[in-house]
Parts: C-alpha cells; sequence; structure tokens
C-alpha cells in the first residue's frame, strides 16, 4: 500500500559539521511536515540491525562505524509522494552524482560520508520509522 510518508537519518558528519538547522529548513522548505523527530545515538547493535540489508556489503563495517560515531537526527516525514520526493530532494548517494542544489550535494563529503538517510520505499519507510520511533512519539 503505498503511504505518504517517509524516514530520514540525518546523520553524524551532519550534526558534527553544524548543520542540523540548514538541512532542516532545506526539508521544511520541500514542504515535508515533520511527523516525528528525535536526536539519539545509534548503537553498534542499532546500525547494524537498521542496515542489516548491507552486511554482506565491503562497506558494511565503515557504515556502521560511521553511523555509531556521534549522535543522528531521526525523523517520520510527510507530504504526496514523500518516498520519491525526498529522495530526488537528497541527491544520489555519491554526492559527486548528486543534482545541484540537493542535499547531499551541498552537504555531504563522499559516498560513505553522505549527510543523510532517506527511505528507498514506503515498506522500508514504515519499517524504519517504527524502528526509531513509537507509536506516541508520531504526530
Ligand atoms: N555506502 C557506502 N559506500 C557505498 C555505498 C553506500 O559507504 O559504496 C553507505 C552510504 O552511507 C549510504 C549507505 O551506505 O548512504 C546505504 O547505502 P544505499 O545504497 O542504501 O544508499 P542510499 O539509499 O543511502 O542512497
Ligand atoms: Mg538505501
Amino acid at each position: 500500500m503505498a503511504t505518504n510518508r517517509t524516514f530520514t537519518m540525518l546523520k553524524p558528519d551532519s550534526l558534527e559539521k553544524g548543520y542540523t538547522g540548514a538541512i532542516l529548513e532545506k526539508i521544511n522548505a520541500a514542504g515535508f511536515r515533520i511527523v516525528a523527530m528525535k536526536m539519539t545515538h545509534m548503537t553498534k547493535r542499532d546500525a547494524e540491525a537498521f542496515y542489516a540489508v548491507h552486511s554482506e556489503r565491503p562497506f558494511f563495517g565503515e557504515l556502521v562505524e560511521y553511523m555509531t560515531r556521534g549522535p543522528i537526527v531521526a525523523a517520520i516525514l510527510e507530504k504526496d509522494n514523500a518516498v520519491e520526493d525526498f529522495r530526488v530532494l537528497i541527491g544520489a548517494t555519491n554526492p559527486e552524482e548528486a543534482a545541484d542544489g540537493t542535499i547531499r550535494k551541498l552537504y555531504a563529503a563522499s559516498i560513505g560520508e553522505n549527510a543523510v538517510h532517506g527511505s528507498d520505499s514506503d515498506e522500508n519507510a514504515a519499517i524504519e520509522g517504527a524502528f526509531h520511533f513509537s507509536g506516541r512519539e508520531m504526530f
């Protein structure tokens, strides 16, 4: 079933570099409503579970290391066509390939440290949102 929600994380590099406010402003300006939001610090176990689909990939160890090295901002966002529109707003995984004006083009350092997460399907948006938030934290 199609939904109008997606899930995002502002990754540790975004918080370290002080980009939190600027990225949230881009998200607001693009018309997303914040359904849930919090600052949290993922444990190794959290990151391994969240990214389990990538566990066989060569970059998995580095990805877990990166995602656990500092706090993140996790959020559920709402808008028509949220999953697809948010992927457009963040740009390609590799910032060198990301379109001008996208969040990754503006704020990501590399394919590994790429500033933000965006769900890739409605199904994963629901799973990822529920990973970080209980029903009573969604508004
Ligand atoms: N990643 C990486 N090296 C790669 C591909 C991905 O370090 O070659 C990291 C990067 O942080 C990326 C995350 O793993 O955002 C998840 O990869 P995915 O292919 O799902 O990219 P995304 O959906 O985040 O654009
Ligand atoms: Mg992905």
